[in-house]
């Protein structure tokens, strides 16, 4: 039976980071607003299966790593550790539950009304919501906007079966260390879980159809990636095609072609696939509402986040440009301002990257391809952690800071780090690169000693050629 509720001056479709964030903005803006989402516990993929889980388990692996095998350098002898899988997994979950929960207690902080169920886009101004019992409720919206977010793609020929075929959320919940773990795709998400098992105990091989991995980042700081995830164990195949992934009484076998044109036949008990993610719209009633896509099943938004549809909005993984959470969160800020008469934009050219790795990766602006691609006269300092004091006395000494500035202008163009504490470093040069600072303004101001971010500091030092500790 449909019954219809209340109506509100914006309903937001979706719990995830774009949409929780601008449901709470838009109730700070004095907008009736009422969140929709389908899933038991709110904050989407990144506070329950994505962002936040990883990062739990990156810490967790890591500092069981150091304890295996980075003590005896500090004198530390402690002996070899042992792993209990079901805590750590226990410790993410609390993690996880901390953080959803905390996103409701956002919401009755600022009056957002939580609706659990499907949403449904009927028409302008008209969501269903099918809660959990299959109960409908039609609820009325001056204004919608959708925040559904991504989920993982498949691959054709190897469907997601959840035990031994699987993305991401089941990556981050096996029950036991695999032995071998096979994963297709060497981006963010191929890169981060085989971080995790590979220190924990598994032989990582990783399979990947470009000749570099992430890519789309500066090629120069890929090789260094690479090179230093090949220490630590990793083994890649670049330049790949994967062909056949089969499913064997123990485990599974991938099949394919090497960069070379010889043949590739792994067998593993596990296979990660992560080859990237696509917008999610499933029932969403979407395209039949009238919503324009593109070729890619992505929304498509104006400068005021507005679908072609009056009054419906669309922001996040759903609408085109980096999949990452503060992307939709700015969004979902902008979008939600613009609806109250605000002139907020989201600025595309400081949104930083991080891989969270060891050591991590981290980048804003535009890489030295980018720039050479483009055309634009560009100079670089780079700076390496095994020069600075304070990555020394961490026995963190790989990576380097990699800075790019106009030719001309000196205005920073990219900033890359590959190194300890990256993903914090990063911030620097995105308020850097918010303020239209230039590499000179990197390098003049003040930075504590000994700290990482003097790599900072050195490198864009080094792009007027007056580094000084290097
Ligand atoms: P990705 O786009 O980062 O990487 C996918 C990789 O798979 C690419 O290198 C691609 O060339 C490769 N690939 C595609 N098809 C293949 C095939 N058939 N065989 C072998 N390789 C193939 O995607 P992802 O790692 O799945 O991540 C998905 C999204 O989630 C990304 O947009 C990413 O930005 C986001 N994410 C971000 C973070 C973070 O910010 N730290 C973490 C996880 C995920």
């Amino acid at each position: 039976m449909t019954t219809s509720s209340s109506s509100f001056d914006l309903v937001v479709i979706g719990g995830g980071p774009g949409g929780y964030v601008a449901a709470i903005r838009a109730a700070q803006l004095g907008m009736n607003t009422a969140c929709v989402e389908k899933s038991p516990s709110l904050g989407g993929t990144c506070l329950n299966v994505g962002c936040i889980p990883s990062k739990a388990l990156l810490e967790t692996s890591h500092l069981y790593h150091t304890v295996a095998h980075g003590l005896d350098t500090h004198g530390i002898k402690a002996g070899s550790p042992s792993l209990d899988v079901a805590q750590m997994l226990a410790r993410k979950d609390r993690i996880v539950g901390e953080l959803t929960r905390g996103v409701g207690v956002l919401f009755k902080k600022n009056k957002v009304t939580h609706l659990p169920g499907a949403a449904r886009l009927v028409k302008p101004g008209e969501v269903e919501v099918t809660a959990a019992d299959g109960g409908k409720t039609i609820v009325g919206a001056k204004r919608i906007l959708i925040a559904t977010g991504s989920e993982p793609t498949p691959l054709p020929f190897a469907p997601f079966d959840g035990e031994r075929i699987v993305g991401s959320t089941e990556a981050l919940s096996f029950s036991q260390v695999p032995r071998h773990l096979i994963v297709i795709g060497a981006g963010v998400i191929g890169l981060e879980l085989g971080s995790v098992w590979l220190r924990l105990g598994a032989k990582v091989t990783v399979v990947e159809m470009l000749p570099s991995l992430l890519a789309g980042v500066d090629a120069g700081m890929a090789r260094l990636a690479q090179r230093a995830f090949t220490k630590q164990g990793f083994t890649f195949h670049l330049g790949a095609k994967v062909e056949k992934v089969e499913k064997t009484a123990q485990g599974v076998v991938v099949r394919g072609t090497g960069a070379k044109g010889e043949t590739l036949e792994l067998e593993g008990d596990r296979v990660l696939v992560a080859v990237g993610r696509r917008p999610y719209t499933a029932g969403l009633g979407a395209q039949e509402a009238g919503v324009a896509l593109d070729p890619r099943g992505r929304i498509v938004v104006d400068e005021n986040f507005q679908t072609n549809l009056p009054g419906v909005f669309a922001v996040g993984d759903v609408i085109a440009g980096p999949m990452l959470a503060h992307k939709a969160m700015e969004e979902g800020v902008a979008a939600v301002e613009r609806m109250a008469g605000h002139a907020s934009r989201v600025n595309y050219e400081a949104i930083p990257s991080v891989v969270y790795t060891h050591p991590e990766i981290a980048w804003v602006g535009r890489g030295e391809e980018t720039l050479k691609a483009a055309g634009v006269a560009y100079k670089a300092g780079s700076y390496p952690f095994m020069a600075n004091g304070r990555a020394k006395t961490m026995e963190s000494t790989e990576g380097q800071v990699k800075v790019l500035a106009d030719a001309q202008t000196d205005r920073l163009l990219g900033v890359l780090v590959m190194g300890p504490g990256a993903s914090e470093l990063i911030a620097e040069a995105v308020v850097a690169m918010e303020f239209e600072g230039s590499a000179e303004d990197l390098a003049l101001a003040c930075h504590a000693h000994p700290t990482l971010s003097e790599a900072m500091k050195e490198a864009a030092l080094g792009v007027a050629g007056r580094a000084v500790h290097a």
